[in-house]
């Protein structure tokens, strides 16, 4: 059983990583549709013969097979890992894979009863129990009660609930069945998750619960109206992460490092408490902000499920992230240390600056960030092979001490050396080529020639080219904090200005 449900899931997070390298590849970051690709291309792939695995599996084996869906949802957010799974669903409106092997599994005990007499996979479901009620309790029968008993059902009273298959009056096609089965399924888990909860909720729930889930009269969750709007990736993320307690305020930091709620104080008013209403409704230093978003708060700062389901949420989504900016700004000026949010979005292309960014693709996406440390690193790989072009243009290279030099590569400075005009011009068209052949482009504004003489005559007649342009000749250069002077033919240490 355990393998199965291994082998499911192996294939389950190539599904996965198929779908989700297409999407990144078209920047497609829709969550409705991206959610109907989950359900028509992962959960066959994941929930594949689940009926006959599902009862015998383990508890952690279930949340390690719920976790592709998870990583799914949490991406299209960039929530926290640490959001409970429950709340993670309940943004998409999506069931748990846990409902759709138990759908599985009762349809094909439905589809077994239904079959005639003297079929094998009939006889052999009376055999298994048989055996389930000689008090084996390893067969197939006898796990599968007690997995429905575990999720509050039993294998006499099974869903769909409402109309019973013998119901004279009422004739249900297959389909119709099999939807009601789905609708009663969901409906128990919504009521065992949100409803009337086996066990206490813990503190990001009862506060979803309370303020942000929106349920329909017969249970169902409702998906919120943010992912059904459309809006940029950065307006979502903005409005999901403030629901799912996925942000840097002071009342989830200190709830991580243990501190009691009343000294999560806001670092800006030093007022209350930094809470999520706190922050959107009541916090004095975002004032003008809120009245650049007055329509938010036309009926009052307050309740937080109000201001949160407004109905223009991508008015909502700006002034989230323009709040979100402003707190940054003013935390950076009083010195507080950079989050990790931060660090991370630093990281994250495209989401450096929190400004709405595009649906469409960017240039930003291959490049590096001004100041990156990885940029050194890139731009070594890159050139690497230079040297080897430099070398095999002909020319005397330069002599340092002594030693002969062609070439000195530092961070991303490159300096050839020549002992000739032509010499140097060469190493030029060697670095044209170089360049050419990997798509690379010199800033010829910041490229200059240096010529070691005495003669000003024989510095300034000497004239050199690069990819078609003009190259400035200089009477000094700084290379690593040192001058260098062409016309003494020495170099003195850079003065400190
Ligand atoms: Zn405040």
């Amino acid at each position: 059983m355990a393998q199965a449900a291994r082998d499911r899931l192996t294939r389950g997070y190539a599904a996965l990583a198929g779908l989700e390298r297409r999407c990144f590849q078209t920047h497609f970051q829709e969550p409705r549709s991206k959610g109907w690709l989950f359900d028509t291309l992962m959960t066959p792939a994941l929930m594949y013969a689940a009926a006959v695995w599902a009862p015998g599996i383990t508890e952690a084996m279930w949340t390690r097979i719920e976790r592709p869906q998870i990583t799914m949802i949490s991406r299209l957010l960039r929530s926290k890992p640490s959001v409970p799974h429950d709340i993670i669903r309940a943004e998409l409106g999506t069931p748990p894979m846990l409902v759709e092997a138990l759908f599985q599994a009762v349809s094909f005990v439905h589809s077994l009863w239904d079959t005639t007499r003297d079929r094998y996979t009939r006889l052999a479901l009376e055999s298994s129990r048989q055996l389930a009620l000689q008090g084996d309790t390893s067969c197939w029968f006898a796990q599968m009660t007690s997995w429905f008993q575990t999720h509050g059902f039993t294998m006499d009273r099974r869903p769909p609930f409402k109309y019973s298959l013998q119901t004279p009056l009422m004739y249900l096609t297959r389909v119709e069945i099999t939807r009601l089965i789905r609708q009663d399924l969901i409906q128990l888990d919504t009521r065992r998750t949100w409803i009337e909860p086996t066990q206490e909720l813990g503190t990001k729930m009862a506060l979803y619960r309370e303020h942000l889930l929106h349920l329909t009269t017969d249970g169902f969750v409702t998906r919120p109206s943010y992912m059904d709007t459309h809006q940029s990736h950065a307006l979502r993320c903005a409005i999901g992460q403030l629901r799912t307690s996925s942000h840097q305020l002071e009342i989830e930091i200190g709830r991580f490092r243990g501190v009691p709620s009343d000294s999560k104080i806001c670092r800006l008013c030093h007022l209350e408490p930094e809470t999520e209403l706190h922050y959107i409704c009541h916090c004095t230093v975002y004032y003008e902000i809120r009245g650049c978003f007055h329509c938010l708060f036309r009926e009052g700062f307050g309740p937080l499920s109000r201001v949160m389901s407004f109905e223009d949420q991508r008015c909502l989504g700006l002034y989230l992230l323009e709040e979100h900016r402003h707190r940054d700004t003013l935390l950076r000026r009083a010195g507080g240390r950079q989050s990790q949010r931060q660090i991370t979005d630093f990281f994250t292309p495209g989401t450096g600056k929190l400004e709405e960014q595009s649906f469409w693709p960017s240039e930003d996406v291959n490049s590096v960030k001004q100041g990156c440390p990885l940029s050194p690193t890139l731009f070594g790989l890159y050139i690497d092979e230079i040297t080897e072009y430099i070398q095999r243009a002909r020319g005397r290279e330069g002599d340092l001490g002594g030693t002969p030099v062609h070439i000195l590569l530092y961070a991303d400075d490159i300096v050839p050396l020549s002992e000739s005009q032509e010499g140097l011009q060469s190493h030029l068209q060697a670095l044209d080529t170089f360049c050419m052949e990997r798509g690379l482009t010199v800033n010829l504004g910041k490229t200059k020639v240096m010529i070691f003489h005495t003669s000003r005559t024989v510095r300034h007649r000497a004239s050199f080219t690069k990819a078609g342009g003009q190259i400035e000749v200089v009477d000094s250069y700084v290379y690593l904090g040192v001058t260098f002077s062409g016309s003494t033919g020495v170099f003195s240490m850079a003065q400190a200005a």
